[in-house]
């Protein structure tokens, strides 16, 4: 099987590179732990909705808690893209990064008045709703300005999108959404508020989903709402369909984002709905794959076989860089940026971390040598983003490669920033 992020990411030879560049280069150029991106690869897996979505109106919200930094972002407004954000943070970092507010559709279950309040002021293209308290919230904020709210419901389809329980979103016992059987009346709710005007209708069912089912039975769903919302006077011009495409991280096979879309377009026209803006939201399927974690291997600890001890291979990152093994189980694949001639045999990936929660590869069968870079594969997304000072430990340091050139996007966390804002107290 190929690796997580082929063609862009290969084997030369011994050495592993991204768009090019040789990873163990960089690592020695840069440190370790760094994040290193490929722009060509994000813009591909880009390139795979947008065509598929041509000659249809449409919009590509990209998922702007996959990856967050200014320049990821600042790639896909330049390419076009719209935003979906969950915060005024994230409101923020779009803007920052020459993102379009008017492409900017903004979710979350727990928005604040001043959320609300800034993204009114900036003109948001509209506000995923989720609850009935939510929209008498914004009401009053919207009133307030002397403007009214473009307004979505996020609609809780109830369908099991068969990914792991954290990142399952659609089902009936989640936090998310307006339940199906109470949608109707919460649209008539909405409708009848005066700071808010109704523009559509969305659905996030979860995330790394690798089958197309669940996608359609949920949009179904929403086309059954659609049609009674419409039947009782209220228009309904967008359907989003949320992002969740799952990636290639290990064994999995996701169908691909032209197949999962002409599949859901399909869907609308059967239904008769092919006039309808689509909406997209994709973090992970559109930046996942471009990216990897390179960390230098400090220690190695094997274990007595004869006390089934393990080997232990101790790396300079840890759960704070890179928290999705600890906190999903996930597995990631882990390569040597060069092949070395060290005995293969069967290590734990471990960083610094005083938790034995703090593995980023278990039971994984590698040649390596203390001095060596790992790449640690499909860190594009959820990874920086997640990231935390646990420890006291700066985070990582940042590249966007983009063909032949290599920018340093965000320098290595400073010690001295970690506790820039704190005080010492007086006696
Ligand atoms: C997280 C999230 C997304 C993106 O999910 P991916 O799995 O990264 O594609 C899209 N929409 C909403 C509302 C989200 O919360």
């Amino acid at each position: 099987m190929s690796l997580p992020g082929a063609p862009f990411l290969a084997r030369d030879g011994a050495e592993l590179k991204l768009e090019g560049h040789a990873l163990t280069d960089l690592a020695q150029e840069h440190g370790t732990p760094l994040f290193v991106y490929s722009r060509a690869a994000m813009l591909h897996a880009l390139a795979a909705y947008q065509r598929a979505l041509q000659g249809r109106p449409h919009l590509i919200c990209y998922a702007v808690k996959a990856n967050s930094t200014l320049a990821v972002l600042q790639t896909f407004a330049r390419a076009g893209c719209g935003f979906d954000i969950v915060s005024g943070g994230e409101l923020a970092r779009v803007l920052a990064a020459g993102g379009n507010p008017a492409q900017v559709v903004f979710s979350g279950v727990g928005k604040t008045r001043d959320e609300m309040r800034q993204a009114l002021l900036a003109g948001v293209r509209c506000f995923n709703v989720e609850s009935l308290g939510e929209m008498d919230k914004l009401d009053d904020v919207a009133r307030s300005q002397g403007r009214r709210a473009p307004v979505s419901l996020r609609v809780n389809p109830d369908v099991d999108a068969g990914t792991h329980p954290y990142i399952s979103t659609g089902l009936k016992g989640n936090k998310f959404g307006i339940a199906h059987d109470q949608a109707l009346a919460a649209y008539q709710h909405a409708a009848s508020l005066p700071g808010l005007q109704v523009v559509g209708i969305d659905c996030h069912i979860g995330s790394q989903i690798t089958q197309i089912e669940p996608y359609l039975d949920a949009l179904d769903r929403m086309l059954d709402l659609v049609e009674a919302v419409e039947r009782s006077g209220i228009a309904i011009h967008h359907v989003d369909v949320g992002g969740g495409l799952g990636i290639h991280y290990t064994d999995e096979k996701p169908p691909d984002a032209a197949v999962l879309v002409q599949r859901i377009a399909q869907r609308l026209d059967a239904r008769g709905h092919g006039g309808r803006e689509l909406l997209f939201e994709p973090g992970r399927s559109l930046v996942g794959n471009a990216g990897v974690l390179l960390t230098e291997v400090l220690y190695l600890k094997p274990g007595r076989a004869d006390q089934g001890g393990k080997n232990f291979c101790i790396v300079d990152a840890a759960m704070n860089d890179l928290v999705r093994p600890a906190m999903y189980q996930a597995t990631m694949a882990i390569e040597p940026c060069r092949v070395c001639d060290a005995e293969a045999a069967t290590w734990d990936v471990v960083g610094p971390v005083c938790e034995s929660g703090d593995w980023l590869g278990r039971d994984r069968a590698l040649s390596v040598l203390p001095g060596d870079v790992l790449a640690i594969l499909s860190a594009g997304a959820y990874g920086m983003t997640m990231a935390s000072n646990y420890n006291t430990r700066p985070r990582a340091a940042e590249l966007l490669l983009d063909g032949a050139r290599v920018h340093l996007i965000r320098q290595r966390e400073s010690v001295s920033s970690l506790f820039a804002d704190e005080r010492l107290i007086d006696s």
